[in-house]
């Protein structure tokens, strides 16, 4: 695996790849990987010859101090994980190499309703952050397919968005969440997790499941309530638990059997902040 700090590197590696006609399939992360990044890198590696992983903890997209200055940072353990994984190039900038003008110059991005609701609305300004650093770096690494999960589901709906405002020709690709054995999904922010609150944690996708299981059985508003009681007895603070409609995220309260649904949530035990969502049909 080459590694490359520098962004007008990376630039001419990428053109090479291109010029010689393989296609690049890109997977950016914040870094301390798990088995979920790893699926990430093994699509893109199934789908092109050249797989390209970036690890930058943006600081743009978090909207708590606290929560960037606690992001856990594994660097050694990352780059060892990647090579093993078979992962071609890894791009590990600074913050003046992503944003050589200062991270307060940055720019906004239309994102209308998108940016109203769940996360949106629960961390202002963090997906002005991730359209900052994503077209950034995708005109660093202009690949020809990206790879992002659906564990970030309206993080895809955004990315999505910003491909099409910025004319990109990259190709979005939303692959499945991996899971740990007992449902959680694996995320970066579980390292941060006590004993105690890991075994709390479990409750969010428990209760996801719970609905997919019972929607055809219950009104929407019960499967709610349901889920709610049940990360309150796992002592979360819950910002959101809501089902709504899985392609535009408005609200559901009243299932026609047609629309696809998607239920979200997040949450917080003690300081940590966990998301997660399901498709229920
Ligand atoms: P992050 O490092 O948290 O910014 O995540 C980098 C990429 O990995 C994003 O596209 C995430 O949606 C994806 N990702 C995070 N957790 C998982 C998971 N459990 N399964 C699949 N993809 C994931």
């Amino acid at each position: 695996m080459i590694l490359f700090k520098k962004a007008a590197a990376f630039s001419s590696y990428i053109q090479c790849v291109h010029h010689a006609q393989n296609s690049t399939g890109f997977v950016p992360t914040m870094g301390a990987l798990h088995q979920g990044h790893l699926s990430l890198i093994a699509a893109a590696k199934e789908q092109n010859p050249v797989a390209i992983a970036s690890i930058f903890v943006n600081p743009t997209q978090f909207n708590n101090k606290s929560d960037f200055e606690k992001y856990p940072i594994t660097i050694e353990r990352d780059i060892e994980l990647l090579e093993a994984a078979g992962c071609n190039a890894l791009f590990l900038p600074n913050v003046a190499e992503i944003y050589p003008e200062g991270t307060a110059q940055t720019r906004h991005y239309h994102l209308n309703f998108l940016e109203t609701v769940f996360e949106g609305k629960y961390r202002p300004g963090h997906f002005q952050g991730v359209c900052n650093v994503m077209h950034r770096l995708l005109s660093i690494i202009p690949a020809t397919h990206l790879y992002m999960g659906q564990k970030d589901y309206q993080q895809c709906m955004v990315v999505k968005r910003l491909l099409s405002l910025i004319n990109s020709a990259t190709v979005l690709h939303t692959c499945p969440t991996l899971r740990e054995a007992d449902g959680l999904a694996m995320s970066s922010r579980n390292m941060r997790l006590n004993e105690t609150e890991r075994h709390n944690a479990v409750a969010i996708s428990k209760a996801l499941f719970s609905m997919k299981e019972q929607l055809n059985k219950m009104p929407i508003p019960a499967l709610i309530n349901q889920a709610t009681q049940l990360l309150l007895q796992h002592h979360f603070k819950i910002d959101y638990i809501e089902i709504t409609d899985a392609t535009t995220l408005q609200p559901v309260t009243n299932h026609n059997g047609q629309q696809q649904l998607v239920a979200l949530i997040a949450a917080f035990q003690n300081d940590v902040r966990l998301i997660d969502n399901l498709v229920l049909n």
